[in-house]
């Protein structure tokens, strides 16, 4: 018989992942805000649990998506008598390597695996069910965890230990980063100079300083001044946090990435926890005086 999914977090990128595998295993959710769980499990046919504790006694693997481990951490204690042996926690969360392994060894104590398993690509790719998931944990459990990560996932990798995904899921998002402030700055430059946003685009998509940003996130967004909401500026901030932490761990330099927590906590105590994470650029094209378009 199939694992039964409890899935926790009902958050931009969590709805979306958590309908898809509600479509392969019997699922159910919990929200902090219940009434956000409630209309998406009437909306997709599921059941609702009232709290962590009824979802951590009914299903055998847990998924969380929640903003930091510190928010996963809270919720896993708080159903501290109701994990049982041979139970399975993956971690979607963007997550902290070094919590997640403190958390794993806890669960280990209670006879439950842990696996991180964040994920890339966006919440597009959640609802088209194509995300990539870096997979960190012991093989077995590994195995266990794909099944479940399946339904949303385009790519699955088991990259190393407990931690692993996370580590690699902030370098990835400090790159993320460090795209969208050099961006946004060259284009704000080549503005002020005359060249069109689109044309200068177009050149550098077709030129060796092109990226995930100048091919999508800027067309999209920036130049249509929509500024769509789907992935907060305060996570991203806390993404990078979590990479100069990897790097300081490792002993490696971390300059560029440095500057561009700097201009993120700058534009976070700006704009606000809501705003998304593109909306640097706004910070940018404020101190410069423009309007990229
Ligand atoms: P959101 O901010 O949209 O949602 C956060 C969710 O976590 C909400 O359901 C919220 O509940 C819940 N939550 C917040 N704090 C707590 C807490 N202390 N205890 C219990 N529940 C809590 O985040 P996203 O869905 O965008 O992101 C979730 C994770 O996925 C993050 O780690 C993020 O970095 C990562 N991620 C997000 C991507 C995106 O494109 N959005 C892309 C890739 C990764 P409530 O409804 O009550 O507020």
């Amino acid at each position: 018989m199939s694992d039964k999914v409890g899935f926790i977090g009902m958050g931009a990128i969590g709805r979306p992942m958590a309908a898809h595998v509600a479509r392969a295993f019997e699922t159910k959710v919990w929200n902090r805000t219940i009434e956000r769980a409630a209309s998406f499990a009437q909306e997709h046919g599921l059941r609702v649990a009232a709290d962590p504790s009824e979802l951590v006694s009914w299903a055998d693997v847990i998924i969380t998506c929640l903003p930091t481990s510190a928010d996963v951490t809270a919720v896993a204690h708080g159903a501290a008598a109701d994990w049982r042996e041979g139970q399975l926690l993956v971690d979607a969360t963007s997550g902290d390597p070094a919590e997640a392994r403190e958390l794993a060894a806890w669960l280990a104590a209670r006879g439950v695996a842990f696996v991180d398993a964040p994920v890339s690509g966006g919440t597009t790719g959640a609802e088209a069910g194509n995300l990539t998931v870096m997979l960190g944990g012991e093989p077995p459990h590994v195995g266990r965890a794909e099944t479940v990560v399946r339904p949303y996932s385009g790519k699955i990798r088991h990259v190393g230990p407990v931690g692993a995904g996370h580590a690699l899921k902030a370098i990835n998002n400090a790159l993320l980063a460090v795209n969208i402030q050099a961006a946004g700055e060259g284009l704000a430059a080549l503005v002020k100079l005359g060249v069109k946003g689109a044309v200068a685009l177009e050149v550098i998509n077709a030129s060796s300083g092109y990226s995930n940003v100048s091919q999508n996130l800027i067309p999209e967004r920036v130049l249509t001044r929509a500024w769509p909401r789907t992935f907060r500026l305060a996570l991203l901030d806390k993404d990078v946090g979590v990479a100069l932490k990897v790097l300081e761990d490792t002993g490696v330099p971390h300059d560029a990435i440095s500057v561009a927590k700097q201009a993120l906590g700058k534009a976070r105590a700006v704009l606000g926890e809501e705003a998304d994470h593109v909306e640097l650029i706004k910070e940018i094209e404020k101190a410069a005086g423009v309007v990229i378009e």
